[in-house]
Order: structure tokens, then C-alpha cells, then sequence
């Protein structure tokens, strides 16, 4: 059950009409999951949705913006995709000559949460809620956000802008299950056993840009074997400027040692006694 949704539903009385729902959508699961809640939930609400382009998203098989386009038609749901004027993923990355980190997310502030709020400026409602497929379960600072709060630097006098987590207490499985229950496709990069017949997708767990600053390594080696593009695009990069993305060395280091120690774990099992 999802407390938040009573708060929710009691201000929308109160500001009675000029009252809407923003989607942020990545194309990924967790957005798709909550435009079906939203949908499902408040069926007469205003409900706009809203990617931020990177400029560093998955092209292939299909974009993430196609296929968030895609999943926002199906529940009657426009989307508008905004980007940062000046400057993609890479580029920002070239012109600072470093990479954002955990603690400073440059990308998400500049090329994410920046532009997004330069479109929730633009809505003429006095009530606006900005949905995020954030969840509890994802990892233990998340757990500890509110998933209803007031966004403060988008609230004026004329209008109140909420921040709202409507799948905050949904776990991965509720997520998938609903997915597959529903015939609601995923993105075909999301791996196989994310799919409902488990045969077809990908290699990646998360729907983020091509190649993150929180991949994973096993992430990394998933990326470099099936999109050398972007992997080969940030080592580059790295070169370039002469810094890392990752402080204990770089991607190519990174990716070797995992190698290495995936090949002296084979040879181990393989060994006779
Ligand atoms: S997906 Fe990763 S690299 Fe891209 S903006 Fe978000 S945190 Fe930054």
C-alpha cells in the first residue's frame, strides 16, 4: 500500500482542478511501473510525463526515449523530452576534465534535474507533483527519503511543487511482476531474466546512461562487450583528460583485473586435486 497516495489525494481537493502529475521517465522499468500506478490510482488527474535526454542514452535496439515514448502512449500520456541546452553526458565530463562522482552528480543536477525543472516552470498549475520511480529497497540512503515532500526551490506563491516516490515501498519483484502481468515490454537492454520469458534481453540491471558512473564492474564488462561504442567513448575520455571515472584506476585497468580474476576463478574449479 502506498501511504503517500491518501496525502496525495486530500491536496488534490484542496487545490481542486489546476492540480498536475509529472512523470519523470527514463524509459526504464521503475518509470513504467509508476505511470501504471498513477494512472491506475488517479485516473482523472492531469498526468504529463517528462525525459531528460543525456545525450549519452541507449540508442539500440531501440532509444530509451522511443521507448519511453512508446510506454507513455499506451497509458494516454504525453511525453516531453528536454535536454540541456549547452552541453551533453561526455561533453560536460570533457569541459570540467573530471568526471562527476557519487558525492558531486554534476550529470544529474546539469543534465537531469535542471532542465526538468526548467519545464515544471513552464506548467500553468498551482499544484504540481514531480513523480520519481525512486524505491525504498534500492539502497540504504534511499530508504531513508520521504516519499512525499515539499520541492522548495520550485515552490513560489503562485505555485507548490511536491517531490513524490509513488512505488517507494514497491520491491524489484513487485515491479517485474507487474511488468509481466500486465504484457507491459522492458527496455531490451534490461537482462534476460528481467524478461518474462526469460530468453530474450540483455546485459544491464538498471536503464541509466550507456555507460554510468555507478556501473558495477561486472556492469563494466557487460558494457564493453556489448556496447563497445560507449565503453570505448569513456576510456577515451579518461585518456583525454587525463583523470579516471573511478578513483582505483581505469575503465580498461578495471575491466582486465575483473578478467583476471574471473579466468583464476575458472582455472581453480578446473584444477585436479
Ligand atoms: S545515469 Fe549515471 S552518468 Fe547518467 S546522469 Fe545519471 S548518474 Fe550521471
Amino acid at each position: 500500500m502506498c501511504h503517500s497516495l491518501e496525502e496525495v489525494k486530500r491536496l488534490f481537493e484542496r487545490f481542486d482542478g489546476s492540480v498536475a502529475l509529472v512523470i519523470n521517465h527514463s524509459g526504464g522499468k521503475d518509470s513504467t511501473r509508476m505511470l501504471g500506478f498513477v494512472r491506475e490510482r488517479l485516473p482523472e488527474a492531469t498526468t504529463l510525463a517528462v525525459m531528460a535526454d543525456t545525450g549519452f542514452e541507449h540508442q539500440r535496439p531501440i532509444s530509451a526515449t522511443d521507448f519511453a515514448r512508446d510506454r507513455c502512449a499506451e497509458f494516454g500520456v504525453p511525453l516531453t523530452v528536454v535536454r540541456n541546452s549547452r552541453r551533453n553526458y561526455l561533453e560536460m565530463v570533457e569541459q570540467r576534465g573530471m568526471f562527476p562522482s557519487a558525492q558531486y552528480r554534476q550529470c544529474t543536477s546539469d543534465l537531469k534535474r535542471g532542465p526538468i525543472e526548467k519545464y515544471i516552470r513552464t506548467l500553468p498549475y498551482r499544484l504540481i507533483f514531480n513523480c520519481m520511480g525512486i524505491r525504498s529497497e534500492e539502497s540504504p540512503p534511499r530508504a531513508k527519503l520521504h516519499p512525499l515532500s515539499l520541492n522548495s526551490s520550485l515552490t513560489t506563491q503562485t505555485r507548490i511543487v511536491y517531490n513524490w516516490f509513488p512505488i517507494f515501498e514497491e520491491s524489484l519483484a513487485d515491479v517485474l511482476t507487474w511488468h509481466w502481468d500486465h504484457c507491459i515490454p522492458l527496455h531490451p537492454v534490461y537482462v534476460p531474466k528481467f524478461h518474462k520469458d526469460g530468453t530474450t534481453g540483455g546485459y544491464l540491471r538498471r536503464l541509466s546512461c550507456r555507460l554510468c558512473i555507478f556501473s558495477t564492474d561486472s556492469d563494466l564488462l557487460a558494457i564493453r562487450q556489448h556496447d563497445p561504442e560507449a565503453f570505448l567513448s569513456v576510456s577515451a575520455l579518461e585518456q583525454k583528460i587525463g583523470f579516471t571515472m573511478r578513483s582505483t584506476g581505469s575503465l580498461i585497468q578495471i575491466v582486465d583485473e575483473a578478467n583476471s580474476v574471473i579466468e583464476a576463478q575458472s582455472t581453480q574449479v578446473c584444477l585436479p586435486f
